[in-house]
């Protein structure tokens, strides 16, 4: 009887369980439901496919993620593991083979997507063969408060009622404590355990810097960190990608643009690209990346303010999959503040979206650790963490309550005369700037006019920043400015002001580009052995039309190249070296690290 440890090790080639897997793959196997949070890369797919592999029958995997099935399943048959995917991309022979080899029990792991689930014959033909479990990935797509709601996930609590005594395990990446409670009450998971992994990602830096010009900002990052390496920049706008991805390409960066906006081939072909090819960036809109499995993305950017923390974090945490150092790399100014404020103003889901957007910039405008402020919005306490800007170069806070006062002042006056001005003619007001707009409105005769002339246009602008995100401004028509309670607390000095000093003093300081930790097994690798296998994987990944890294990780080429294994039961001990890809690959990668010396 093999045991959960067996088929990690002979199928996976993996030599130890990960956190909790172990647990929640002995529970769903006993046959108990399971709600499973853990970060991207933690390792969810596991907690489901060795239960699949060990209960009779197949196991059902619902993922909204279409695009990535063939890859998946690719990735899985490398395994020697039966899957297959049932979806609208199919011919209906493809669909006939398939449900045909489910009736058959010849299948180990079937993906739907949760559209084709809700369809009643799917339904019946999961009736007509055995369900070992169903998975339901990224679960909090049922959440109708989060960011990622898809109504055809209300319909999967029928799982409950349809599949009584089938063990369900729902998995997500993202989950507040409301997340949680939705998750189980709407997919009626109600006695199912719970199973909370940290949220933390040691090897991801956050890095939040202020924006003054951000394309070059972008480019100098890349070049200085990251040139040759996979990247995702993720901006708002159709348009922008397609401008900064020229722009990178202008500077030698491989970037591919990805939005909604362009033809699903085109979707596919750069998608495909970006997980096949080394060293592409995509500069996307939020449509790319969701489920993107590339162990090997080493960063992430933000040229726009994300919406969410949430947001924000499942971005984030498609970098450094593979544990290896990434970067998080953000860049926001005041534009963003005033763009995002006037966007949900008067939205229907106003407050609600206000309050994500909030912790949001409240993450930004911190001067603790990035990591405890994203960790303590998923409900969990760390010290310090020593991997981000503000632990690796601690900002100096200043108060700025009196510029504060200054400012808000200026803006009360401005009401009291019946007008309304945006953040640049306030800040005109405040450092006595004479522009046509000020002679029109005879705003030289305001009493704040040139009270704040100590301050540049640009901590100005920081201020004013400040006070959005705290909500002592608010936005009106126009994108004009108002006090709000909270601001008239700040006007009557019951509160205090302070800002990043990093704004203030340091501007436009140029990126530096510090040297990474890395693990300590890369040292010992032989650097020319890596290549060849590196170039023996691409070969390999090629001629077999899937990515390079369904063929090997970079971690396992990294250590066969330092321990040299020479037979096939030493290379069998490396990690991620399971029965059938021991079997496919083991003579091949042997002959590389022991090339056949050549005689006569
Ligand atoms: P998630 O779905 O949580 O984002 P995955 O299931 O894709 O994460 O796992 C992330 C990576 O970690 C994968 O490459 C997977 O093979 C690897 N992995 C998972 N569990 C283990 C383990 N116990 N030991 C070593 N590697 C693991
Ligand atoms: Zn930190």
């Amino acid at each position: 009887m093999n045991t959960p440890q067996d088929v990690l090790r002979d199928v996976f080639g993996y030599h130890g369980f990960r956190g909790f897997q172990g647990e929640v793959i002995e529970h769903i196997c006993t046959g108990g439901d399971a709600i499973v949070l853990m970060p991207t890369g933690g390792g969810k797919s596991l907690c489901y496919q060795i239960p699949a592999l060990l209960r009779a029958g197949t196991g059902v995997v619902v993922s909204p993620l279409i695009a990535l099935m063939q890859d998946q399943v690719d990735a899985l048959a490398q395994l020697g593991i039966r899957a297959a995917f049932l979806n609208s991309t199919q011919t209906l022979a493809e669909r006939t083979e398939v449900e045909r080899a489910y009736r058959d029990g010849r299948l180990d792991l079937l993906y739907l997507s949760p559209e084709r689930l809700s369809i009643p014959t799917t339904q019946a033909l999961l009736q007509r063969g055995k369900v070992a479990l169903f998975a339901i990935d990224e679960a909090h797509c049922v959440s109708q408060w989060g960011h990622d709601f898809r109504p055809e996930y209300l319909q999967l609590d029928m799982l409950a009622s349809e599949w009584p005594g089938i063990p369900r395990v729902a998995l997500t990446a993202t989950a507040t404590a409301a997340t949680r409670t939705e998750i189980r009450e709407r997919l009626r998971l109600d006695s199912a355990r719970q199973f909370v992994a940290s949220f933390n990602r040691p090897n991801i830096r956050y890095r939040i810097t202020s924006k003054n010009s951000e394309e070059s900002q972008l480019v100098n990052f890349i070049r200085d960190e990251h040139m040759g390496e996979s990247g995702i920049v993720y901006t708002m706008t159709r348009k922008r990608s397609e401008t900064l991805a020229e722009r990178l390409r202008q500077q030698n960066i491989t970037a591919l643009a990805y939005h909604a906006g362009l033809s699903a081939q085109q979707r596919r072909t750069t998608q495909g690209r970006f997980l096949r090819e080394d060293g592409i960036v995509v500069v996307a809109t939020i449509a790319f990346g969701m489920g993107i499995d590339k162990p090997d993305v080493r960063f992430v950017a933000h040229v726009d303010l994300p919406k969410s923390i949430e947001g924000y974090y499942q971005e984030t945490g498609r970098a450094g999959r593979d544990g290896e150092p990434a970067d998080a790399w953000l860049t926001y100014g005041l534009a963003d503040v005033v763009n995002m404020r006037s966007l949900i103003a008067g939205s229907p889901d106003e407050r609600n979206q206000a309050r994500l957007l909030d912790a949001m910039l409240a993450l930004c405008e911190t001067d603790g650790c990035r990591r405890v402020e994203l960790l303590r919005y998923f409900g969990e306490d760390i010290a310090p963490c020593g991997n981000c800007d503000t632990c690796l170069e601690p900002p100096v806070v200043v108060d700025v309550t009196l510029a504060a006062q200054k400012l808000l002042s200026t803006v009360v006056r401005l009401e009291q005369r019946e007008q309304r001005f945006g953040a640049g003619q306030i800040i005109d007001i405040l450092r006595g700037h004479t522009t046509t707009r000020t002679q029109q409105w005879h705003h030289e005769t305001l009493s704040t006019w040139g009270i704040g002339a100590d301050l540049s246009d640009m901590q100005w602008r920081s201020v004013v920043r400040r006070l959005l995100a705290a909500g002592d401004l608010g936005i009106g028509p126009h994108d004009t400015l108002r006090v709000t309670a909270s601001g008239w607390e700040v006007m009557r000095g019951n509160r205090d002001v302070r800002v990043r000093e990093t704004v203030l003093a340091r501007k436009a300081k140029t990126a530096t580009a510090k040297p990474k930790p890395r693990p300590s097994d890369i040292s010992d690798a032989d650097p020319a052995l890596f290549e060849a296998l590196r170039a023996w994987r691409a070969e390999t990944a090629k001629a077999g039309k899937i990515p390079a890294y369904v063929v090997f990780h970079d971690s396992t080429l990294r250590e066969i190249a330092a321990r040299r294994p020479s037979s096939l039961v030493e290379l069998a001990t490396v990690s991620g070296i399971g029965q059938t890809k021991l079997d496919r690959y083991g003579e091949a990668i042997l002959a590389v690290v022991h090339p056949p010396t050549p005689t006569s």
